[in-house]
């Protein structure tokens, strides 16, 4: 059944929309709604702005059944309500009536509305066929100004050009997904984001399609030409120095390096060199003026800086309560122990633009902060750009890919025997500081700590590689 969970999903290809309807293992939508127990309490205080409503539980079957039978009865708010109409299905956070017809809420707890728009307008459509008179369709978002409890926007959403144009893509869509046989694939640049691509274009391993140095539309364009297969385009005069030792290493279990290429990126560093790594999090209900609903903000850090050449490295770092807005405390730090002349590498720019929000809510730290932003160097760089690459690294470039696959066999920069595994995991605990005893609270504290030190060792071994390869004769 077609649903607005995947009904955003679907980009036109007949094809896709036959696989999908009949894909056991598609990853719907669905995810869009396993918010974090966080982020549903924001939307259920939310639902209070709609009072005395009646709930509907169950599959959407069940639901729209009993959605059906309480607008028989007359009730006015509804919230969850669902309806089914030709082989489609909608839900709708709460549905209110309005001068004999229902209006459709969307309730987002996140100030980014315009993403949802489509959402409402497809349940409106599904509303209609299934013979409900519906109203005006609004998003009800967080606003980005004030405090929390004074945020809720309710937006008209109403646009009924943009209803026409999805009530045509749902035709096309329900057409294409009763056909009886499955629709021919046609290579287009939205297949390069088509969780088919494989069983389409890529079925064999060394298909041009596995190459991730290059862009999709170089890709297709090879394919069009008849390049189907990596080995094809190693052997182009024009291939991708990149590219060609991403190929290259698929045949070897050495690591396979530039050097002129990794020396050019050491020359660009200098002593005192540091290495800094950034923790942050999401706060829903922020309890400071400068803060808006789902700002990113900075809980620790770690920094180890190397003062001269064979120098050991020195670690600083900062961790906050987990219960107070710590980052003015963080900026004085980070000024305290990342002097002007320091060399700061990060591990993609996230640093950089951690540290440039910082600039934007402490204005008064700009010189010191843009001094550090204009010293930061992305160590991921060389390995994003196959300067050294092996076959572990599995064409990726991110930190917990490149580490294992330099050092496979060494315990101590294994984040799998932390107790916090992935920034994911060290934002959650933070969450969780405020409401653990003193004993949880500092043993998590301590993982913390060990977890985000663990990422500035962990860049300073990748570094040492750099040199390794870099001084090779
Ligand atoms: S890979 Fe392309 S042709 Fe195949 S299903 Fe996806 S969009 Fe359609």
């Amino acid at each position: 059944m077609v649903t607005q969970l995947n009904f955003s999903k679907f980009n036109g290809c007949s094809r896709q929309a036959y696989l999908t309807i009949r894909d056991k293992n598609y990853k719907s939508l669905k995810d869009k709604y396993n918010m974090s127990s966080r982020l549903r309490d924001i939307q259920d205080d939310m639902l209070s702005s709609f009072p005395d409503g009646i709930w509907v539980y169950g599959d959407v079957k069940r639901a729209a059944a009993d959605t059906r039978a309480i607008i028989e009865k007359g009730e006015e708010v509804i919230y969850n309500a669902a309806f089914i109409s030709g082989g489609a299905s909608a839900r709708c956070d709460v549905i209110m009536k309005e001068n004999g017809a229902y209006d459709i809420y969307a309730v987002r707890p996140t100030s980014r509305y315009t993403r949802w728009i489509d959402e409402v307008l497809y349940s409106k459509i599904i509303m209609e066929k299934a013979g409900v008179k519906t109203g005006n369709c609004y998003v009800c978002a967080i606003d980005r100004e004030g405090t929390r409890e004074k945020t809720l926007s309710v937006i008209n959403v109403n646009n009924p050009r943009r209803e026409r144009k999805l009530e045509e893509r749902l035709k096309n869509i329900l057409k294409n997904i009763s056909l009886e046989n499955i629709p021919r694939p046609h290579l287009t640049k939205q297949c390069g984001s088509c969780p088919y691509l494989e069983g389409c274009f890529a079925k064999e391993e060394n298909s041009i399609f596995t190459l991730k140095a290059i862009p999709f539309t170089k890709k297709m364009s090879l394919y069009q030409k008849g390049i189907t297969k990596v080995e094809e385009y190693a052997k182009m005069p024009d291939c991708d120095e990149r590219a060609r030792r991403e190929i290259m290493v698929r045949s070897t279990d050495e690591d396979v390096y530039s050097k002129e290429d990794i020396r050019a990126f050491l020359n660009t560093l200098h002593y005192p060199l540091g290495f800094l790594d950034f923790e942050t999090m999401e706060v829903f209900k922020p309890t400071d003026k400068i803060l808006s609903p789902m700002d990113t903000v900075i809980t620790q850090f770690s920094y180890h800086v190397i003062e001269s050449e064979g120098a050991e490295a020195v670690h600083y770092e900062f961790i906050g309560d987990g219960v107070h807005y710590c980052e003015k405390q963080a900026a004085k730090e980070l000024i305290g122990c990342i002097g002007e002349d320091h060399c700061v590498l990060m591990y993609s720019d996230y640093e950089k633009v951690c540290i440039e929000r910082l600039i934007k809510r402490f204005p008064k730290f700009k010189k010191k902060l843009e001094a550090i932003v204009e010293n930061l160097v992305d160590l991921e760089k060389p390995f994003a750009n196959k300067f050294l690459v092996n076959r572990a690294m599995e064409g990726k470039s991110s930190l917990k890919k490149v580490l294992p696959a330099l050092y496979p066999d060494c315990p101590s920069l294994d984040y799998s025997r932390m107790a916090i595994k992935n920034g994911q995991q060290a934002e959650s605990v933070y969450a969780r500081l405020g409401k653990m005893t003193k004993e949880e609270r500092e043993a998590a504290m301590r993982d913390l700590k060990e977890y985000c030190a663990l990422d500035t060792l962990a860049m300073i071994k990748l570094w040492e590689k750099l040199e390794f390869y870099g001084k090779m004769e």
